[in-house]
């Protein structure tokens, strides 16, 4: 089946380019992403809810305009395979995700989501098949409403000069930057 408007190679052929090979769950986010795609309304300036960090994020940063550098791409660590794109003004739009009950058919994606297996047990190629099969049929569609006032979408605001490191940082912050108030989990070695 194709993923959105790529064939199912050419898929894998950008998801190599960009996230450095074809994970599976980077598949799966793009049936997932074209399935809340298509059930969107046309027109609609979205945004979008990841719900894990795990490969999602670059589904959704390569097929649709949200990535996290202009801020339409937010991710919450729930560890959950599912996503939603939204109307940015409204916060309504469509939830998608992966649903339990629609694996029959693909036991080798249903191990993989599960993580029944391990890596070595794991039929690579396969589990490609079957997500190239299953395409957006596996995908659970619900409309949902996004509090936007739980986003981080407010501008930094007003900058000023940290007296710690001299760097500019958020004035709103306090008077430290973050990292110099919280410890930053870098340091520089001589
Ligand atoms: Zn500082």
């Amino acid at each position: 089946m194709n993923i959105g408007p790529y064939e199912f190679a050419e898929f894998k052929a950008l998801a190599v380019k960009f996230h450095g090979y074809a994970a599976p769950g980077l598949l799966i986010g793009g049936c997932m992403t074209a399935a809340a795609m298509t059930a969107l309304p046309a027109g609609v300036l979205f945004e979008a809810l990841v719900e894990t960090y795990n490969c999602l994020p670059d589904a959704v940063q390569l097929l649709t305009p949200c990535s996290t550098g202009n801020k339409r791409l937010h991710v919450v660590h729930y560890g959950k395979t599912a996503l939603s794109l939204f109307d940015k003004y409204s916060g309504r739009g469509i939830r998608a995700r992966i649903d339990p009950g629609l694996l029959g058919p693909w036991p080798e994606i249903r191990a993989w989501i599960m993580k029944e297996k391990g890596k070595e047990e794991q039929n690579e190629a396969m589990l490609e098949r079957q997500i190239d099969e299953a395409g957006t049929t596996i995908v659970a569609l619900q409309p949902v409403c996004v509090d936007l006032s739980r986003l981080n979408r407010k501008s930094d605001g007003p900058l000023a000069l940290c007296p710690h490191c001299g760097e500019s940082f958020p004035a709103a912050h306090g008077s430290l930057c973050r990292g110099c108030a919280e410890g930053a989990p870098y340091s520089f070695p001589r």
